[in-house]
């Protein structure tokens, strides 16, 4: 059996050695299919039925239904495995993974369990596109008593996992997949209490808070974290957008909570990050431990520890450093990690501290004469306001490259609609930057699919001077258009008087404008007539002493923004105005 094993090893190299000359992808994968039967023996076992591998030294290169994937088992990558990969691969480390992002991106996955084990993989991808991987673990280990430092104040470790952000981290909440027994507004409070125990450095050792590390939470949202689990493993996905957002949902095994934090490499600006808090573990969302807990987590100290990842910090050591929010374990029926210790605090004044000290400059310029200021066009898409249907916000920032000057003068942000399954361009919001900043407030799009991305012309065709696409979809908004005839007014002939309501379907009022339009009979046929355009103030419209003259009238009300969704109208209003 051993030595048969070895044959399917070498016919394996040498079918690799045909793969990588990229003209038989296909026939060689359909053979490697053939021996995974065998190869189930050295390590492929937990993978489905539809998982196919090869040996690269001491890792695997796969296929299964989802696409290629290079399996570390714990092991190093050779330069040789690497090479196989291409971004849109996945690796993968035992319980976690990531999908390998785009050329000039990194991601970075930090996962911990319930009793204290943790693992961490990043990937990242050059602009050349070499593509390098790094992965620790720590398992569940006995405090060191020699070295451990068990004084939360006077601890000073800290390891940074080298990027920050150079942008408010704008965030969402999800809580569908939240158990029942989870209080959701408790639980919302609970996150961005610990948010901000990350941007204030909130500590009990009487250290000032100089952290100068924003975030914005936007609210709810419908989206999922950007993660996908599958065979007991979580693996962060390709980066899609700026969308941050935590949810409560499903993570295997003994998971608390997964953070993952996409990067731009050439700055080592975080341009993304989602957090997932394991739906299946026993929470409690009070600020202070239940007197009855058992076994019970707080949502604000591990929240606390994935905004610790998010923003910047990597793990400290359980067995050395356990008193500090970054080490791995996060006590059940404890709130410890919700405030930070001296290492916590320091990595956090380290990346956002407002007096930082001398450290590493911008570095020489470009030299004088037209060359173009290396700048990162970050666009972040705050929100599309379903409140007021057919509008959208974005809003971002335009950083000189070193991320920290903000850049001046007039940033394009464009955007496109899909239409017969082609993005057209449809109009540009110029916007004068601010401080680096731009925001598009409230710009009509109406109902459909889009993509919105920012250019700044200053650059001409430098490389970074446009954004990566974003792209959002508005949908019709179920209304019910009220439209009521308060009075028609005999002592005034030939006026009348209009009122009523835009509504949500859900109740809530609508933003934006009606048209009132009034048809007359003439001829026994409705003719159309004016239009009373009106601001809807808290979903309320009315038309004072509208002038129609005598005669038998109609009026309704029109919301436009919606398109040509069927709620966007309201019943006809017959009336008539007599003569006197
Ligand atoms: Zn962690």
């Amino acid at each position: 059996m051993v030595e048969r094993l070895i044959r399917y090893r070498a016919r394996i190299r040498r079918g690799l050695a045909q793969y990588r000359d990229d003209t038989h992808k296909e026939s060689y994968m359909s053979r490697i299919l053939i021996v995974t039967c065998i190869l189930m023996i050295t390590g492929c076992s937990s993978l489905s039925d539809q998982t196919a591998c090869a040996a690269i030294g001491d890792v695997m290169l796969c296929k299964d239904e989802d696409g290629r994937f290079l399996d570390l088992q714990g092991h190093v990558p050779t330069v040789e495995a690497l090479s196989q990969l291409v971004p849109g691969d996945r690796v993968i480390d035992r319980e976690v993974g990531a999908v390998v992002p785009a050329a000039g991106y990194s991601v970075t996955i930090e996962a911990e369990n319930d009793d204290g084990a943790s693992m961490n993989l990043e990937l990242s991808t050059a602009d050349d596109g070499t593509i390098n991987a790094t992965s620790e673990s720590e398992t569940i280990t006995a405090r060191s008593i020699l070295t451990a430092d068990t004084n939360e104040c006077s601890d000073g470790a800290y390891r940074l996992n080298g990027y920050k952000w150079n942008t408010p981290y704008i965030w969402y909440f999800n809580a569908a997949t939240a158990p029942s027994e989870l209080n959701i507004d408790a639980t919302e409070a609970r996150l961005q209490q610990a948010i901000t125990n990350i941007t204030h450095g909130r500590n009990t050792c009487n250290l000032p808070d100089i952290i100068d590390a924003r975030q914005q939470y936007a609210g709810q949202t419908e989206r999922r974290a950007n993660v996908s689990v599958k065979n007991n493993r979580v693996t962060c996905n390709k980066i899609i957008d700026n969308f941050n957002t935590i949810d409560i949902g499903e993570l295997p095994g003994r998971r608390l909570a997964v953070t993952c934090t996409w990067v731009k490499n050439n700055a080592k600006i975080a341009v993304a990050a989602d957090v997932r808090i394991d739906r299946s573990q026993r929470w409690f969302t009070t600020d202070t431990v239940p007197t009855d807990c058992q076994n019970q987590f707080g949502i604000e100290p591990v929240a606390t520890h994935e905004f610790g990842h998010v923003f910047g910090l990597g793990h400290v050591r359980e067995d050395q450093h356990p008193e500090l929010t970054m080490s791995p374990l996060i006590a059940p029926c404890s709130n410890s990690a919700s405030t930070l210790g001296r290492g916590d605090w320091l990595g956090l004044s380290t990346l956002y501290g407002a007096s930082p000290g001398p450290g590493p400059g911008p570095g020489p310029g470009p030299g004088p004469g037209p060359a173009p200021v290396a700048t990162e066009t970050f666009l972040t898409l705050d929100s599309y306001q379903n409140g007021a249907p057919g509008t959208v916000s974005v809003s971002g920032h335009v950083f000189v490259a070193g991320g920290t000057t903000p850049a001046t003068g007039t940033v394009n942000v464009n955007f496109d609609k899909l239409e017969g399954g082609a993005w057209t361009y449809r109009n540009t919001a110029p916007r004068t930057l601010v401080n680096g900043y731009y925001e598009v407030l409230n710009w009509g799009v109406g109902v459909g699919q889009w993509r919105v991305r920012a250019v700044f012309p200053a650059q001409g065709n430098y490389a970074s001077s446009a954004s990566n696409y974003h792209e959002f979809s508005i949908q019709p908004v179920a209304t019910n258009a009220f439209i009521t005839i308060n009075q028609v007014l005999p002592g005034q002939p030939g006026h009348v008087s209009v009122s009523g309501h835009v509504l949500r379907a859900n109740g809530t009022p609508a933003m934006g404008t009606v048209n009132v339009n009034f048809d007359k009979l003439e001829g026994g046929a409705w003719t159309y007539k004016n239009t009373a355009p009106r601001t809807l103030v808290n979903g309320y419209y009315e038309v004072l002493n509208w002038g129609v003259g005598v005669g038998r009238w109609r009026v309704r009300a029109v919301f436009p923004a919606q398109g040509d969704y069927s709620g966007s109208e309201s019943d006809y209003h017959e009336f008539v105005v007599n003569a006197r």
